[in-house]
């Protein structure tokens, strides 16, 4: 097997980086984001052979394609892939269920935190501890142990899947930032009642983008970064676009159990262009997928490219706040993966290092300009395998309200599962085909919305129908935060200090 090499989307050098350097840095120096410059491709009938693995199996299958095997030997892979998906209350990990006629839903909230985003942030606080451990264990007694400081900011549901993921892990340390009494209250109850002495959550008396804007700039000061070495756990690690893919094979062999078909489409409520990142691999690897329905709140930026070419920031405006918090975006950071490797295909030849020139021209009128337009070539080739839909607060209500009344057990979803499965009902009144819509929340997470839209109906009960006895128990459990008066960086670096006591 050839070796796997990394490389930043906006080089413009030849760059051999390796899987444990993408995954311990995050976040490009040069400011793109890392990844495979060559796709792996799925072994011959790999159908025959993988189609009956367990989601363990072919989560090994599939990373072991990305990551050598000097890097991370086989046992220490599998081990690794059986812990993180060991805390998963279904056994199939990410159960498929059948909603209706050629269309089904993939549970992907039967996490620690209820949501989607635990497949990937499981896995990334094991790789962190398993990278560290080696790290440190190969050190001279009273040499510095290598550590990472994790510092991130959350609306909700990524800082309780990153504080669950890196709980109790060796040598990491997680702070995460959210607003004070701007999240759901099972969102701040998740992130505060976690025990264990290396997670902190500072709850800073100000905005989302106050919070974010803090972030920002303790990443960029160097002699913290020094000291602590900060680390970052955003949609932007590479190592959770790879966890993502597994249960896209998963789903398809599935489907391909309960309803046998060439057509299979996926429909993925999307805000940072990760989850369905994931399915771009999946298909480039070789995965017969028909189509990736990119499905947007209000917060319309890949919507509005699909349709016209342009990625447009929308000017005046900022970003919309919707019934689907967790897709409330302005541009889509992920997108950037993609366009690297339409403009590599279809633009420069197949050479890596000229993409990125282009890459840069492109981000560098987004970010002067507030869009760029992308050539037919790469358009037309975006639109062979992905095509979109906007769906409205008041669609996402109805969403919710149709799956209650129509499915026999009536069966409750969450804003954002609600816009995909929107636009999958869309698709398939106009293109036939089996659908898959990503379920990516648990709808306890958000009660507010989903109880807007069912309360009217005789008999529901948020608390019988919806909460989780587990989710219910945390409001009795005793909260540890620390309350940050005004959004100041140097007090939230201060309170960094103080806990870290060096
Ligand atoms: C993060 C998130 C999304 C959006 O996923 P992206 O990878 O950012 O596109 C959708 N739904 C929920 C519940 C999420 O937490």
């Amino acid at each position: 097997m050839s070796a796997q090499a990394y490389r930043s989307t906006r080089s413009t050098t030849h760059e051999d980086l390796s899987f444990e350097d993408v995954v311990m840095t995050g976040l490009a120096p040069d400011g793109g984001l890392y990844l495979p410059s060559a796709i792996p491709k799925l072994p011959p009938s790999f159908i025959t052979k993988w189609k009956d693995l367990s989601f363990n199996e072919l989560a090994f299958q599939i990373m072991r394609l990305y990551i050598n095997e000097a890097e991370i030997n086989d046992s220490d892979l599998k081990d690794l892939v059986a812990r993180s998906y060991s805390t998963f209350r279904a056994k199939e990990v990410t159960p498929l269920r059948q909603l209706d006629e050629n269309l089904y839903l993939l549970e992907l909230f039967h996490g620690p935190t209820y949501a989607f985003k635990d497949v990937a942030l499981q896995f990334v606080g094991n790789l962190f501890e398993y990278f560290l451990v080696r790290r440190n264990s190969a050190k001279a007694k009273g040499e510095p142990r290598d550590i990472v400081t994790v510092v991130g900011a959350t609306s909700g549901d990524t800082g309780s899947a990153a504080i669950y993921g890196l709980r109790g892990k060796k040598d990491v340390s997680v702070f995460i930032l959210y607003p004070t009494g701007r999240i759901s209250p099972i969102q701040e109850e998740q992130m505060t009642t976690v025990e264990d002495s290396n997670v902190h959550t500072l709850s800073v008396n100000g905005t989302f983008d106050d919070c974010q804007d803090i972030v920002k700039s303790i990443f960029g000061d160097r002699e913290f970064n020094d000291k602590y070495h900060v680390g970052a756990v955003n949609s932007i690690n590479w190592a959770r676009i790879l966890a993502q893919q597994t249960y896209y094979f998963y789903a398809y062999f599935q489907l391909q159990k309960l309803a046998p078909s060439s057509k299979v489409r996926f429909v993925v409520p999307s805000g940072n262009f990760g989850d369905i990142l994931a399915g771009y691999y999946a298909y480039r690897m070789g995965l017969p997928v028909d189509k990736l329905v990119i499905a947007t709140n209000e917060n319309d930026i890949l919507d509005r490219f699909m349709k016209s070419g342009e990625y447009a920031k929308q000017q005046g405006v900022g970003v919309k706040a919707t019934y689907s918090p967790a897709m409330d975006i302005l541009i889509s950071s992920n997108f950037e993966r993609l366009l690297w490797y339409l403009i590599r295909d279809n633009l420069t030849g197949g050479d890596d290092a000229k993409a990125g020139t282009v890459l840069n021209q492109w981000m560098t009128e987004l970010k002067t300009k507030g869009s760029f337009t992308a050539p037919s070539a790469v358009v037309d080739r975006a639109r062979s395998i992905f095509d979109s839909d906007r769906v409205s607060n008041n669609d996402t209500i109805a969403a919710i309200k149709r799956v209650y009344s129509e499915s026999p057990e009536k069966y409750v979803i969450d804003p954002h599962t609600a816009i995909g499965v929107e636009t999958a009902y869309r698709f398939l009144a106009k293109e036939p085909a089996q659908y898959i819509s990503l379920s990516t929340a648990h709808p306890a997470k958000f009660s507010e919305v989903v109880n807007k839209a069912l309360e009217s109906f005789e008999g529901y009960s948020f608390e019988k129908d919806v909460l989780p006895a587990e989710l219910k128990a945390l409001s009795s459990k005793e909260k540890r935060l620390k309350l940050i008066d005004e959004p100041s960086v140097e007090k939230v670096k201060q309170a960094i200090r103080d806990e870290l006591k060096f």
